[in-house]
């Protein structure tokens, strides 16, 4: 038994050597595309649930390899967090979102685009300088611009109440992303100064799935309703989960059932679609 048991500990150890080489190289590569800029963003409307019009979309960004493939955030978004290189990401997806929907935004004052923002960016407030000029220089409304944040920017609730508040003085709204999934209380969600709550897509996938009394969903609504919060739907794939999200005044939607993210050109043909 015992060489069987010094052999695995011998094998794990290679296992754990192997897995941090291969994470260091991922983290060397992140460096590079941060330095080469190789970030994509992708759009994905935001449809108003009670005239079913596309009224603005959310910025997703990708990262392009150079194999030309795209990486989805969930794969790179957490390893930037801890490294530090979040703000240096959210800079490049503002800076495509005035380059590439600019003009659309200036013809367009009704629509909007929400930005997400990593924790760093949310506990610095360092964004907001970096987006005050890209708008300046391109004449677009900071009404324009919506700001998602998770509760993990949250931890520090006085820091970031503060740089909410700095960017609502401009117009932006700011929304708390993927509620529910972390330790929001009703409480905690009454010390912050938001515009909007956005229902995260675990919660919207049991709707048509579970009786509605079992799911949290009615909860998180009836919580939004009292603090005077828009609410908004992400991962909307069936038109059961619609149905009930509208008789229930959900404000916003987004999900599949509507559109996946696109690149710019498509959304801006999509959103003169109509
Ligand atoms: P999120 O903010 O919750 O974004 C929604 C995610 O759900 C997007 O995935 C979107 O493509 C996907 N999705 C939307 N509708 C549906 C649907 O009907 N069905 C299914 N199966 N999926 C749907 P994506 O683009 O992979 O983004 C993942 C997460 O990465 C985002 O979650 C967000 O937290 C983060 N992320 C994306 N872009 C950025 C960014 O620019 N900065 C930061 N800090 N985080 C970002
Ligand atoms: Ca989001
Ligand atoms: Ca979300
Ligand atoms: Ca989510």
């Amino acid at each position: 038994l015992l060489p069987v048991g010094a052999a695995l500990a011998i094998g794990m150890s290679w296992l754990a050597v192997w897995l941090s080489r291969r994470q260091l190289s991922e983290l060397a590569q992140l460096r590079r595309a941060v330095q080469a800029r190789a970030f994509v963003v992708e759009y994905q409307p935001l449809i108003d649930l009670a005239s079913r019009c596309c009224v603005g979309a959310e910025a997703l960004v990708r990262w392009r390899r150079s194999d030309g493939s795209l990486t989805r955030p969930d794969l790179f978004i957490p390893l930037a967090e801890e490294h530090g290189l979040i703000q240096a990401i959210t800079d490049q997806v503002m800076a495509a979102v005035v380059a590439e929907l600019g003009e659309l935004l200036r013809s367009d004052p009704n629509v909007h685009i929400a930005i997400n923002l990593g924790a760093d960016d949310i506990r610095s407030g360092r964004f907001l300088p970096v987006l005050d000029r890209l708008l300046q220089d391109s004449g677009i409304a900071p009404q324009q611009v919506w700001l998602e944040a998770t509760e993990r920017g949250f931890v520090d609730v006085s820091s970031a109440s503060s740089v909410i508040e700095q960017a609502r003085r401009r117009g932006h709204k700011v929304a708390i992303d993927d509620f529910g999934t972390g330790f929001s209380s009703l409480q905690y969600l009454q010390g912050l100064p938001l515009d909007a709550l956005k229902i995260d897509k675990s919660f919207v996938d049991v709707l048509g799935r579970e009786t509605v009394t079992s799911s949290v969903v009615p909860h998180i609504i009836s919580m939004a309703k009292t603090l005077g919060l828009a609410i908004i739907a992400e991962g909307v794939e069936t038109q059961a989960q619609l149905d009930y999200l509208r008789a229930q005044g959900v404000d916003g939607g987004q999900g599949w059932l509507f559109a996946k993210a696109m690149p710019a050109p498509q959304f801006i043909a999509y959103l003169r679609r109509g």
